[in-house]
């Protein structure tokens, strides 16, 4: 799948005010059959444009406390380790790495003045003295994660070639292979991750073709 029509929009706009619209809901809506639905949703799942179904659980009903906003200036050789450090903290909601004079943004779930005062802590004494500056402020107005507002009109997907990991769209080269499609931007990559398959399943590759993160851009 490398386009949506207007029928994958509709479709696509509908689960995401509801994940739980039904598919008989969903064939009514667009006039197809409960099966093309199915393989329509699967399709999605597959190609990894829905990343998962899940639910807004209303936090403040669970977490005393406020939600703060961090923005921290992290020495950018250390960025990375300092991201994955932080982000173990469950207070985390989302974590951003950013340009300019700041550039890691953190938003948290609520938290009591005891878990900022231990956040805080926790982040001025990572190791390396790797955090320049950390500024927070209150998050005074709970707000809404709004998803994506998806365009009127059938829009061509950013597709991730599964063998050089380059985003890319037009024309696009799938195949089932280790046990889901895999898609790729050229029949090279394609060929190059068969074989990478090939010797995964034989027991000469240890490392799942998947898991080789670092890889040399396949010439087309
Ligand atoms: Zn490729």
């Amino acid at each position: 799948m490398h386009k949506l029509d207007k029928t994958d929009l509709r479709i696509l706009i509908a689960l995401l005010a509801d994940s739980r619209t039904s598919y008989a809901a969903l064939a009514r809506e667009t006039n197809l059959t409960i099966p093309s639905i199915k393989t329509r949703i699967q399709k999605y799942i597959d190609s990894g444009l829905i990343e998962k179904f899940t639910i807004i659980i209303d936090e403040h009903m669970i977490m005393k406390g406020t939600s703060m906003t961090f923005l921290l200036k992290v020495k950018p050789s250390d960025l990375d380790t300092i991201a994955k450090e932080i982000y173990i903290s469950p207070f985390i909601a989302n974590m951003t790495i950013t340009s300019g004079h700041y550039n890691l943004v953190i938003v948290t779930h609520p938290m009591s003045d005891k878990d900022k005062l231990e956040f805080i802590k926790h982040v001025n004494t990572l190791p390396g003295e790797s955090v320049i500056e950390l500024v927070s402020s209150i998050n005074l107005e709970t707000f809404m994660c709004r998803p994506i507002e998806l365009p009127k009109t059938p829009i061509n997907l950013l597709i991730r070639c599964d063998y050089c990991h380059r985003e890319f769209s037009g024309e696009v080269f799938s195949k089932a292979i280790l046990g889901r499609k895999r898609y790729f931007c050229s029949p090279i990559c394609q060929e190059k991750y068969e074989e990478r398959a090939k010797k995964y399943i034989r027991g000469e590759l240890f490392q799942h073709p998947d898991e080789e993160k670092v890889r040399k851009e396949a010439k087309s």
